[in-house]
């Protein structure tokens, strides 16, 4: 090995905040999570404070991130919770406004909020379809637009992470709409890496396959999600924390190098 080259050395680095712990040392930076208030955001939110990140946790349901800018505040971390709609694209360039005049300007976007209408397509109505694109799809370009904006003017670093889904390269039967912001989504990242590549700001996706949450546990004590998780190698369901990794690598220093990048966490599930 070569004597520059550095590797965490494990238990002397590793770092705990909560029940978490880490070896990427993200000291100094501040992560912005979308959709914070359940499942996967609040887990990334947990996760980017005991790497040493200073949080943004945002969503629309007040009330829960109050309880976890409180529970992370109180673990030692740093949080700051905001009130924000996605899908409100208008406010979003206020938004970003006000984080800056906070100093709160974050250097990592987590675009983590999604939703789903869970019908037959043939069900589908207009407005159905239109939140489902405009939550999983046209919010998060705006965002990272508003975002990688302040980057590219300041000529600073910053990596935009988006949370895509299996989805995104399989169907779902379904979950049409879904699968077409997701598989969007992905294509999004590679084209705004692609437009951004001569600026610092990397643009990459993780595909989590499936995981007990909000917007699924309905599904999984019904006979159709008992034969599902069947069908899968492993015959069970992923874990947030199988996430950990693909999220430090994208906002930590290993990820340099990737921009336009897409990682399926799947639990081997579409293999
Ligand atoms: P979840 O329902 O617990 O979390 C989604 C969050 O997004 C919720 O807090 C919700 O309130 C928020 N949200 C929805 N619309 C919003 C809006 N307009 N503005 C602000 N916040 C909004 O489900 P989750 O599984 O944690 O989902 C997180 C992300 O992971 C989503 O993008 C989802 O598509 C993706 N994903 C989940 C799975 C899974 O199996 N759980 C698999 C692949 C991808």
């Amino acid at each position: 090995m070569s004597n520059n080259v550095k590797v965490h050395s494990g238990k002397k680095r590793a770092k705990r905040v909560g029940n978490i712990s880490t070896n990427t040392d993200l000291t100094g930076q501040t992560a912005m999570v979308t959709g914070a208030s359940s499942g996967l955001g609040v887990r990334f939110a947990q996760v980017l404070t005991a790497a040493g990140a200073r949080v943004i946790i945002t969503a629309r349901r007040e009330k829960k991130l109050a309880e976890l800018e409180q529970e992370i505040n109180r673990q030692g971390g740093e949080a700051h919770s905001f009130a924000l709609d996605v899908t409100d694209l208008d406010k979003l360039p206020a938004f970003f406004d006000t984080l800056r005049e906070k100093n709160l300007m974050p250097n990592i976007l987590v675009n983590n909020a999604g939703m789903n209408v869970v019908k037959p397509a043939l069900d589908y109505t207009p407005d159905d379809y239109r939140q489902v694109l405009d939550t999983n799809l046209t919010a998060p370009f705006f965002l990272a637009n508003e975002f990688a904006r302040h980057h590219i003017e300041q000529g600073s670093a910053a990596r935009i992470i988006n949370i895509a889904s299996v989805g995104g390269h399989n169907v779902l039967p379904g979950l049409t709409p879904y699968c077409t912001s997701k598989s969007g989504i992905i294509m999004m990242t590679r084209g705004l890496a692609r437009e951004w590549a001569r600026s610092e700001v990397n643009v990459n996706a993780i595909c989590p396959g499936y995981i007990e949450t909000e917007i699924n546990d309905f599904w999984w004590q019904t006979d159709g999600g008992k034969k599902q998780i069947a069908s899968w190698p492993r015959r069970r369901l992923a874990g947030k924390e199988d996430l950990d990794g693909a999220l430090l690598l994208l906002a930590g220093p290993h990820g340099s190098g990737m921009t336009g990048s897409t990682i399926s966490v799947d639990d081997g599930q579409y293999i």
